[in-house]
């Protein structure tokens, strides 16, 4: 049996007056989430904690199995990815819903890369441009595509990962919660050793930050509030152009039933 001890910071960045990040660790569930929010005057703040209370009610009243889910099971997926797919799915009918109930917060929107833990296998589900990542080994894999007009391109030969990043268009998503009337959320498991070492990030991290740097950064030994820290403290050191979340999750075999989080936020 696996568990997972995890740790989540959340940052305003260096220029913006909002963070519209939002994140969540539920150490009982075994689940977590980074989310991260978009719209004028700060209604992005509001989209991003709808969908990650959305998510967290959700996956805690499913995990009993005899609960029923309100969308149709994939069959190619465990129970646990289904109840990540439809908890995402719920989280985005709720955020339609607030627009419908206030004007005002029509174009809000948010991203959401999700994790949650059984056994020995982990559910991982996004929309948009918040990534996951497992360490094992010393390896670095993203386990999630963008959502993005960039990474299509990208996907497609138009454009090179370099190109891509550095992009005028690289913030345009082409899917997230709040945005067209059916949502599509990518979900796969991934089997899961002890050791491993999982990152959910918004693009705050990404952008400011490539690949072999928060490598580097995830392979110290440190304690994982430090990595935290200092995934954060660089990338704002970088120019913060952007709310910065991390949430880092490692896998530990349970000898007794203790699992730890702690959260902390900027
Ligand atoms: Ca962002």
């Amino acid at each position: 049996m696996l568990r997972a001890r995890a740790c989540g910071l959340s940052d305003v960045g260096a220029i913006r007056s909002h963070n519209e990040d939002c994140f969540e660790i539920d150490p009982e569930h075994q689940m977590f989430v980074v989310a991260d929010g978009m719209g004028g005057h700060s209604h992005g703040e509001i989209a991003s904690r709808i969908a990650v209370g959305a998510i967290r009610e959700f996956v805690a009243k499913s995990t009993d199995e005899d609960a029923t889910l309100p969308f149709d099971m994939d069959p190619k997926l465990g129970r646990h990815s289904n109840v990540l797919r439809a908890a995402i799915r719920i989280a985005h009918d709720k955020v339609l819903k607030a627009i419908r109930q206030d004007s005002a917060l029509h174009g809000m929107g948010t991203t959401v890369v999700g994790l949650l833990l059984d056994g020995e296998v982990a559910a991982v589900a996004h929309v948009g441009d918040s990534r996951a990542y497992r360490l094992r080994d010393g390896k670095l894999e993203l386990l999630t595509q963008d959502h993005t007009w960039v990474n299509e391109q990208v996907v497609a030969g138009f454009l090179s990962e370099e190109q891509a990043r550095v992009h005028p268009l690289k913030n345009v998503v082409t899917r997230a919660l709040g945005g067209d009337a059916e949502v599509v959320v990518d979900v796969r498991e991934v089997r899961v050793e002890p050791g491993d070492l999982f990152l959910l990030c918004s693009d705050g991290l990404t952008t400011m930050l490539n690949d072999r740097e928060i490598l580097e950064r995830l392979k110290s030994s440190e304690p994982l509030e430090e990595v935290c820290g200092r995934l954060v403290r660089d990338a704002n050191s970088r120019g913060g152009f952007d709310n910065v979340s991390v949430v880092l999750t490692r896998m530990e075999s349970a000898v007794d039933d203790d699992s730890d989080a702690d959260a902390t936020h900027a």
